[in-house]
């Protein structure tokens, strides 16, 4: 660990050990990472007595495997959120934007502490948690909680499995470090075979057709993606109403599989307007966050994303072209 980080580190332990009253955000549509996360830092500021609410942006509700992580009643509809914080601290997201319709909070928040893993993070809290190094925002949390002298019980350490179990994509991306704080994890009683089950594993039945419909349309491009191959699928809102949102971003798991694509891409079509796509990106040896940036959007250069308008077709071209310009890893 960096000199800078440790004392970044040391400065948000001391910030939030102070905190009585606490918001922590999750960027929109929160995945395990950003909801692992802010609920484990937000139960063990919680038992310290503080005020403590955890939100996102979008959709209203969470994602239905992740709500069982709220083990005590912490996530809070944008709504019911106060006017302004003295504290807002915001994980596993690089900018404001990322926020949704709770960027504005930044600019009005008394301080705001921003703890994450992404390279293109713009540092725009008064004390950023910012390491690009590390593989999961859980991990960051881990430290922080580490530098407050608080020992996660369960349910705090089975947020923080979450968050690194998923984005390391079961431990594969994890260094032996990881491993080592993994262990204090299980030590702590979380249940590893649950948490990977009811987050990662389990579909309902109607995951089967909805994939099969999506599969079928995927197209192979071989010459694309500057000679190594790009592969896409595309999520339709007929398909997509099918299913739970957890279900949707599967898709891309599936299809990022294919031996003969340096790239994978899957469009899924915006239920509240059809004429945008959130796309997902995945690759190996070409940097698709370079990509996502082209259209507005970011992430790691591995594992991007975006939101782009037009028809499907024209999605496809645009990433396409975009893909010719990629730097190569
Ligand atoms: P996913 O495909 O799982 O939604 O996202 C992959 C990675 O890209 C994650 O690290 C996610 O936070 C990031 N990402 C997805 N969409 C966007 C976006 O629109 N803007 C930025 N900055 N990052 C994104
Ligand atoms: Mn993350």
């Amino acid at each position: 660990m960096t000199p800078t980080l440790a004392q970044d580190i040391r400065d948000a332990a001391a910030l939030l050990a102070s905190a009585t009253d606490v918001t922590v955000l999750g960027h929109v549509r929160p995945d395990a990472d950003a909801l692992g996360s802010a609920l484990a830092l937000g139960r063990a500021l919680h038992l310290r007595g503080a005020k403590v609410r955890v939100s996102f942006g979008e959709p209203d509700e969470a994602p239905e495997s992740l709500r069982w992580l709220d083990e005590d009643g912490l996530l809070t509809h944008p709504d019911d959120l106060p006017d302004t914080e003295a504290l807002l601290v915001c994980v596993d997201t690089p900018v404001p934007k990322r926020l949704g319709r709770l960027a504005g909070r930044v600019e009005l928040a008394g301080s705001v502490l921003v703890i994450d893993h992404h390279a293109t993070n713009t540092f725009y809290g008064g004390c950023n948690v910012v390491d690009e190094t590390a593989e999961a925002s859980a991990i960051l949390v881990f430290r922080i909680l580490d530098a407050m002298g608080v020992e996660p019980d369960e349910p705090i350490a089975r947020g923080i499995y979450a968050g690194i179990v998923t984005d390391t994509s079961g431990f594969r991306r994890a260094s032996p470090e990881t491993h080592r704080m993994a262990a204090r994890l299980l030590e702590a009683g979380v249940d590893a075979e649950a948490v990977v089950r009811r987050i990662v594993d389990e579909r309902p039945f109607t995951w089967l057709p909805m994939l099969s419909s999506v599969l079928r349309e995927a197209e192979l491009e071989p010459e694309a993606a500057q000679g190594r191959g790009f592969v896409h699928a595309v999520v339709r809102v007929d398909a997509a109403r099918t299913v739970r949102a957890e279900e949707v971003e599967s898709v891309i798991d599936v299809v990022r599989s294919v031996r003969e694509a340096a790239v994978a891409a899957v469009l899924k079509q915006d239920l509240a307007n059809p004429a945008q796509w959130q796309i997902s990106l995945r690759s190996i040896g070409i940097d698709v966050s370079a990509v996502a940036a082209e259209f507005g959007g970011g992430g790691h250069r591995q594992a991007a994303g975006c939101t782009i308008e037009g028809s499907a077709e024209d999605v496809v071209a645009g990433l396409r072209e975009a893909l010719e310009r990629a730097p190569l890893l």
